[in-house]
C-alpha cells in the first residue's frame, strides 16, 4: 500500500530513485492513520532559494528524506532577481565604464553601439540555464520537488499544505526569503506606476529617463547600472548621502562618486506623487532641507520618465505561510524570529535566510541551512552560523567591500581611545593615464593594543574583489601588524592595506 501510495506522488520516479532507502524504511514505520493523506519526509524544506536549497542538499547529502517546495522559479531571488542577474548587468555597466578609457590606452574603437535586448535576451538565457540546474541537482540528489505555494494546515503536528496535499516532517524549515518593498497609492499617489528591482529585470529596453528612489545597496546599484548604460539617471534620497549604514567615509564617497559619474542627486528629497501623461510619467518631488528651517519645501517635477524604480527596502514572505496557526513569533516587521540556532519559537520548525532578516545575503542564508542541516542530521549539536564578520561588496562605481564594525562601531563598542583608524585614498595606477578618473579610498578600523583589525572598508577599482582574503584574515584575529609584516603586491592598489601608516 504504502508503495503505491509513493508512486502516486511522484509519477514519473521509480520508488527507489524517489527517496532515500532509510525513508522508505521510515515511511513504512509511520502507523498513525490519521497519516495516510500526509505524505512525511525527515526534512521539508519551505523555499527553493539560496538558503532552502543549501540547506536541502546538505541535510539530503546526510541521508534525510527531503523534499524541497517551491512557489516560483528554484534558486529564488538571487539566481532570477537578484545577485547574479544583478551582476551579469554591472559587468555590462562596467563594459560601458571603461569605453571612456579606451581612446587613453591607444585604442580607436569608433561608434560603439550598445544593445539592451541582445544583453537581456543573453542574460535570460544563462539564469533559464540556472534554473534548470537546479532542478536537475535536486533530481540527482533524490529530493522532490513539490511546485506550489506552502501554508501550514491546523493539523497538530506541524504540517503543509501545497495545491490541496499535506506534507509533514518532524523538521521543517521555512526559508521564503523576501521581496521588495513597495508603497501603495494612498501614501503617494501613482507609487504603483514604479517598478521595483524585480521589474528591472523586465525591462525589455533601456530606458530614457530614470528616477531611483532609495539610498541602500539595491538603489545605489540599479542607478548606477542605468546611469553607467546611458539612461539619464536621477536618485532620490530623504538624507543626504546613500549608504548611511556604511562606514561614514563608504557613505560620504560613494555618494560623491555617484555624482560625479552623472548621477543627479535628489538629496532631503521625497516623491510627492507619480502622474501619467503622454509622454511618461511625471514625478513630483518635495525637498526640505532640514538645517535651513525657515526654508520652504520645493516641489518640482522629473518629467518623461519612463522607468521609475521604489528601492525603497525589503520585506520578509512570511505573511502567507499561516505561521501564526504554527506559534512561530515574528518581529513587527514580520521576520521570523530565530535563536542562533535558527530554531523557531515551534520546537520542529526552523527558518533561515532574509526571511529572518539578518545579514541579507545569499552565502548567509546558505551557511545558515548547511550549518542546520548538520546539526539535525549529522548529529553536530554545536553547528550553527557565526553571524560576526560577514563580508559584503557593493556593485557600485566604482564597487566597494567592506567588513567588521565600522569607525562608529567600533568607538562605540570600545571607546574612542581604544579606536585607532588607518585612512587613505589615492587615485589607482589604472587612471594614471586616463582623462577620466575615480578614486580608491581604504581605512582600517583597529582595536586596543594589540590594534586588532575589526573592520576594513573600501571603495575603489577591484575592492570587490580585494575584499575575500582580508576578510580570512580579519576572521582569524590579525592585527595591525599582521598586515604590516605581510609584503605588499606591486603595482595594485590592494597593496596600500599592507603599507599604511
Ligand atoms: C536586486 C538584488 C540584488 C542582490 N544582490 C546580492 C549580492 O550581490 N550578493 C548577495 O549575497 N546577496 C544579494 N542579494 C540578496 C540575496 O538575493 C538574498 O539574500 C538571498 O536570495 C536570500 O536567500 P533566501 O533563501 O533567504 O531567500 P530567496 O532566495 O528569496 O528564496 C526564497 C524562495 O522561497 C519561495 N517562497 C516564498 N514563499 C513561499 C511559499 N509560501 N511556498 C513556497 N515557496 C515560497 C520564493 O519563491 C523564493 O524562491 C540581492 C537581492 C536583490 C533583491
Amino acid at each position: 500500500m504504502l508503495f503505491i501510495r509513493i508512486c502516486r506522488l511522484l509519477p514519473n520516479v521509480s520508488v527507489s530513485q524517489a527517496l532515500p532507502r532509510h525513508a522508505l524504511i521510515r515511511r513504512s514505520m509511520a502507523s498513525d492513520p490519521a497519516a495516510t493523506d500526509t505524505t512525511r519526509f525527515d526534512f521539508l524544506v519551505i523555499g527553493g532559494g539560496s538558503g532552502g536549497l543549501a540547506g536541502a542538499r546538505r541535510a539530503s547529502e546526510l541521508g534525510a528524506a527531503t523534499a524541497v517546495i517551491e512557489s516560483h522559479k528554484l534558486g529564488g531571488t538571487c539566481v532570477n532577481v537578484g545577485c547574479v542577474p544583478k551582476k551579469v548587468m554591472w559587468n555590462a555597466a562596467v563594459h560601458a565604464e571603461y569605453l571612456h578609457d579606451h581612446n587613453d590606452y591607444g585604442f580607436d574603437v569608433g561608434n560603439v553601439r550598445f544593445s539592451w535586448e541582445t544583453l537581456k535576451a543573453k542574460r535570460d538565457a544563462y539564469i533559464g540555464h540556472l534554473n534548470r540546474i537546479y532542478r536537475s541537482n535536486l533530481d540527482k540528489a533524490k529530493i522532490q520537488t513539490i511546485q506550489g505555494h506552502a501554508r501550514f494546515t491546523s493539523d497538530p503536528e506541524p504540517t503543509v499544505e501545497v495545491n490541496g496535499k499535506k506534507y509533514t516532517a518532524p523538521h521543517i524549515l521555512i526559508a521564503t526569503g523576501g521581496q521588495p518593498s513597495v508603497l501603495c497609492d494612498d501614501e503617494v499617489p501613482g507609487a504603483s506606476l514604479g517598478i521595483t528591482s524585480d521589474g528591472f529585470f523586465e525591462l525589455e529596453t533601456l530606458p530614457k529617463r530614470s528616477v531611483i528612489v532609495g539610498a541602500g545597496y539595491i538603489a545605489v546599484e540599479m542607478a548606477g547600472i542605468l546611469s553607467t548604460l546611458g539612461s539619464k539617471t536621477s536618485l532620490v534620497i530623504r538624507q543626504t548621502t546613500v549608504l548611511r549604514n556604511f562606514d561614514s567615509l563608504i557613505s560620504t564617497n560613494c555618494t560623491k562618486e555617484m555624482q560625479n559619474s552623472g548621477v543627479d542627486l535628489w538629496k532631503n528629497s521625497q516623491v510627492k506623487s507619480v502622474r501619467k501623461t503622454d509622454k511618461g510619467l511625471e514625478v513630483t518631488i518635495a525637498t526640505k532641507d532640514p538645517e535651513k528651517k525657515n526654508e520652504e519645501e520645493k516641489i518640482r517635477t522629473i518629467q518623461e520618465v519612463d522607468c521609475l524604480l521604489w528601492a525603497i527596502g525589503r520585506q520578509p514572505n512570511s505573511s502567507g505561510l499561516n505561521i501564526g496557526e504554527m506559534i512561530v513569533d515574528t518581529d513587527e516587521k514580520g521576520h521570523i524570529v530565530v535563536d542562533e540556532f535558527q530554531n523557531t519559537s515551534r520546537a520542529g520548525i526552523y527558518a533561515v535566510g532574509d526571511v529572518c532578516g539578518k545579514a541579507l545575503l545569499t552565502p548567509v542564508a546558505i551557511a545558515a541551512g548547511r550549518k542546520l542541516a548538520h546539526r539535525l542530521f549529522e548529529g553536530k549539536k554545536d553547528s550553527k552560523l557565526d553571524y560576526s564578520t560577514i563580508p559584503t561588496v557593493v556593485f557600485s562605481h566604482p564597487p566597494i567591500g567592506t567588513v567588521g564594525l565600522t569607525e562608529d562601531e567600533a568607538i562605540k563598542a570600545r571607546g574612542k581611545e581604544n579606536v585607532k583608524i588607518y585612512k587613505t585614498s589615492f587615485t589607482p595606477m589604472y587612471h594614471a593615464i586616463t582623462s577620466r578618473k575615480s578614486q580608491c579610498i581604504m581605512k582600517l578600523v583597529c582595536v586596543g593594543k594589540e590594534e586588532k583589525v575589526v573592520g576594513l572598508h573600501m571603495q575603489g577599482l577591484g575592492c570587490d574583489e580585494m575584499l575575500q582574503g582580508f576578510t580570512v584574515a580579519i576572521k582569524m584575529g590579525a592585527t595591525k601588524a599582521d598586515f604590516d609584516k605581510t609584503i605588499a603586491i606591486h603595482p595594485t592598489s590592494s597593496e596600500e592595506f599592507v603599507t599604511m601608516r
